[in-house]
């Protein structure tokens, strides 16, 4: 490495499933810069010792992810977004240690590319879930002027806490109103693991939905959920979980090796068969 290469990692317990390094690497390598992007392997009582050892590591700065995502909010600086969403996703050094959160623009910009005017006349959202995804969701939503947004969950308590946090736009509903509400929605969004590889389907019938509405789903690993399969076939627009989790890199990549990358039809071909040939191992 030469003396101007820069490195970045991402930090999590368990760690080796993570793409972000083949993302980062990718465009390290497509735009010439020299640099790394490792993956670090830290258990939470050793992370606080981690991040204070960040910069003497070597790093630029770091990816956070599960479990030291809230951890990472309480040793840096957060911006407004990490502190909304109430955990951090990524760090630099900008004279002190900053965090933010790029699920919120990840989400957005995924949305943006997919469905460009899905904003328009927007009244109504449907957020599924209320954990840590929901809540980078809603914040996105309410800085896009979203007016109404119903937030259902499985524990209501938790939806509930998401009331509380952000104000009179988020109303909370039971699962027994899922059906009404879709009859009225512009936008469905699925933050909860339904649907995941391994996981219970997402009791959705997208029938009811109005054909103006827009499906998105976090979820990745399938890449093509049930969700997405019958809004596809019902030709809703649709944005997925692995458009969400390639937009969200980029402001890390940019804070760190100073240049904002782009999210192009190879990148995404690369991080789909990389996930395609994971979901058969978790098959098999
Ligand atoms: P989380 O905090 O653990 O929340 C999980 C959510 O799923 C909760 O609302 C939970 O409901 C719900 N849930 C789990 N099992 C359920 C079941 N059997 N029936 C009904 N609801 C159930 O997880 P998270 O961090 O928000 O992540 C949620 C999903 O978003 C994951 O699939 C994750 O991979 C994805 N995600 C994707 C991206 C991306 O870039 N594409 C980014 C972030 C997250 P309770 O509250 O009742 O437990």
């Amino acid at each position: 490495m030469t003396a101007a290469a820069r490195a970045a990692c991402v930090i999590g317990w368990p760690i080796a499933h993570s793409r972000s390094p083949l993302i980062h690497n990718y465009w390290l390598k497509h735009y010439g810069i020299p640099g790394a992007y490792r993956r670090e392997a830290v258990p939470p009582e050793q992370f606080a010792d981690f991040i204070g050892s960040l910069a003497a590591r070597g790093y630029a700065g770091a990816n956070v992810t599960v479990p030291h995502k809230e951890a990472a909010l309480a040793l840096a600086q957060p911006d407004e977004v990490a502190r909304a969403v109430g955990a951090a996703n990524t760090l630099w050094f900008d004279g002190a240690l900053r965090a933010t959160n790029t699920d919120v623009e990840g989400f957005l910009a995924n949305l943006d590319a997919c469905a460009p005017d899905w904003g328009r006349g927007l009244h109504n959202a449907v957020v599924l879930g209320a954990g840590g995804a929901a809540r980078a969701v809603i914040f996105g939503l309410l800085t896009r002027g979203v007016r109404r947004i119903a937030v259902l969950n499985r524990t209501p308590a938790r939806a509930e806490s998401l009331r509380q946090a952000f104000g009179p736009p988020i109303e909370t509903a039971g699962w027994e109103t899922l059906s009404a509400q879709l009859a009225e929605a512009d936008l469905l969004i699925n933050t909860t693991t339904l649907g995941m590889a391994g996981q219970p389907e997402l009791p959705v019938d997208v029938g009811r939905l109005p054909s103006r509405a827009v499906v998105s789903d976090l979820v990745y690993v399938p890449l093509t959920t049930p969700l997405l399969r019958a809004a596809r076939a019902r030709k809703l627009r649709s944005a997925d979980g692995l458009g969400m989790l390639l937009h969200q890199a980029v402001r890390g990549f940019t804070l760190w090796f100073g240049r904002k990358p782009e999210v192009t039809p190879q990148l995404r071909t690369l991080v789909a068969a990389d996930l395609a040939s994971t979901a058969e191992t978790e098959v098999e």
